[in-house]
């Protein structure tokens, strides 16, 4: 008898931060059998250190705002040597990812008239921080 189990999944995703655990999220919504190994604590990547917060351009405090102008900040504090589509991808869609979170019951901080409050980071043209005081993550 081995001292060791076998488990069969079709997808086993390496790591439970934010990015792995949003990958679990969308296999598992593909109906496939999912697993999830990390080599901390469950619940202690760096992503729950992320105290600032979620660079969205969701345009709640600045209309100003949009994925273009957050797409150019990044570039340009990549000092145009990141990956242009990742970032692309990152400027288009983290709005939608952020009020999934919400949908999810994340809790942001808000505005007056009850949005999710944005703040200035380092790089942002406009206030687009989401976040939650100093812990977002
Ligand atoms: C102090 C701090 C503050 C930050 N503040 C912000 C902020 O305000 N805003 C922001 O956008 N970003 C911030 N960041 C950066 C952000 O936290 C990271 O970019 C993001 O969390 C990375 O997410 P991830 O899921 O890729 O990795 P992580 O959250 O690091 O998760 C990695 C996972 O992989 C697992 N793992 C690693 N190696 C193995 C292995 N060999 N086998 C199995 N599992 C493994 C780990 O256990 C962990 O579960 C901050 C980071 C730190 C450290």
């Amino acid at each position: 008898m081995p001292d060791y189990e076998t488990l069969e999944h079709d997808v086993l995703v390496i790591g439970a931060g934010g990015a792995g655990l949003r990958a679990a999220i969308e296999a598992s919504a593909a109906g496939v059998r999912v697993s999830l190994v990390c080599k901390s604590l469950l619940g202690k990547a760096h992503t729950v250190m992320a105290e600032g917060g979620i660079a969205a351009a969701l345009a709640n405090v600045d209309e100003r705002d949009n994925w273009k102008v957050h797409f150019a900040d990044t570039m340009r504090g990549g000092q145009y040597v990141n990956q242009w589509r990742m970032a692309e991808l990152h400027a288009k869609e983290a709005p939608d990812r952020v009020r999934e979170l919400e949908a999810w019951g994340a809790v942001f901080d808000r505005t007056k008239d009850g949005r999710i409050l944005q703040r200035h980071f380092g790089g942002h043209k406009y206030p687009r921080l989401a976040h939650v005081g100093d812990r977002t993550g």
